[in-house]
């Protein structure tokens, strides 16, 4: 593996499992120093420690994404280390449905407030320290492209991650940083798991998912920490304001 990401800083949210800690890992393997930050710290440890003892240089931060002192602490924590965020990589996000029968608010709120909310919170706290030729990268979905019956609030906030990504690009784009927008399919987590014990059990769900896109398969998370390097690198200075697709060829804009 190349050192593409040598000398960088890269801090991603939801690192604990999943795609962000595809991400984190990618990043620690082409050379970048990484911050893991989630809820669960210990997780993020777990992969911190693995990381380092194959020479990478990261640390684990306490990150609730959905709180304002939690956001704050963990970003001061990463600047008082290294100084600076190169990359940040906004990936935290929460699933599951939102139909409109169900007269609880609280799932709709947890959703916005995880998936698009904190994605405006967390780029406000670390723009001070995002230098000339930064990157913020944000996970999007298909499902900011189009919509599915019954998980609104997802598809609300995965469209507005969008919207937010393009008004971001303008607004840094005077001080050279980059926003981005990465759209996948279904890709092999926890989050997806969920949703094929809801479409017909975890092991016909996963062979329906991966049937949606003309490629036929659940995408790995290493696929997208590939996208996710090569956003964050210097071979793409010039790629702002995009909402990139990943996903087995479902979405052809
Ligand atoms: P996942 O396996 O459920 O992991 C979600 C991650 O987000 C965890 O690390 C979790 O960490 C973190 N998180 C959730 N709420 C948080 C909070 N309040 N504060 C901090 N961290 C929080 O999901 P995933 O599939 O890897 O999803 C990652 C991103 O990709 C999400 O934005 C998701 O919407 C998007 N995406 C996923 C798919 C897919 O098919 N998997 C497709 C399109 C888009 P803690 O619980 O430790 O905090």
């Amino acid at each position: 593996m190349t050192a593409r990401l040598s000398g960088k800083v890269g801090f991603v949210t939801g690192a604990s499992r999943g795609i962000g800690e595809a991400i984190a890992r990618r990043f620690a393997e082409e050379g970048a120093r990484v911050v893991l930050a989630a809820r669960d710290r210990a997780a993020c440890e777990r992969h911190a420690e693995e990381l380092r003892s194959s020479g990478a240089e990261v640390m684990a931060a306490s990150c609730d994404v959905t709180d304002r002192g939690s956001i704050a602490l963990a970003i001061a924590t990463a600047v008082s280390r290294w100084g600076r965020l190169d990359v940040l990589v906004n990936n935290a996000g929460l699933g599951g449905p939102t139909p409109l029968d169900d007269p609880d608010d609280a799932r709709w709120d947890a959703i916005v407030a995880t998936n698009l909310t904190a994605v405006f919170r967390v780029t406000r706290e670390a723009s001070p320290f995002l230098p000339e030729g930064g990157r913020v990268i944000n996970l999007s979905s298909v499902l900011g492209r189009f919509g599915v019956p019954g998980f609104s609030a997802y598809c609300a906030s995965k469209h507005g991650v969008i919207g937010l990504t393009r008004a971001l690009a303008l607004e840094l784009a005077p001080r050279k940083i980059t926003v981005n927008a990465i759209c996948p399919g279904w890709v092999e987590t926890e989050m997806a798991r969920e949703g094929f014990r809801r479409i017909a059990g975890e092991e016909k769900g996963r062979e329906l998912a991966g049937r949606m896109a003309p490629l036929g398969r659940v995408l790995d998370p290493g696929e997208i920490a590939g996208l996710a390097a090569y956003l964050a690198s210097d071979d793409a200075p010039s790629m702002t304001g995009q909402a990139i697709v990943i996903d087995g060829g479902q979405v052809m804009p």
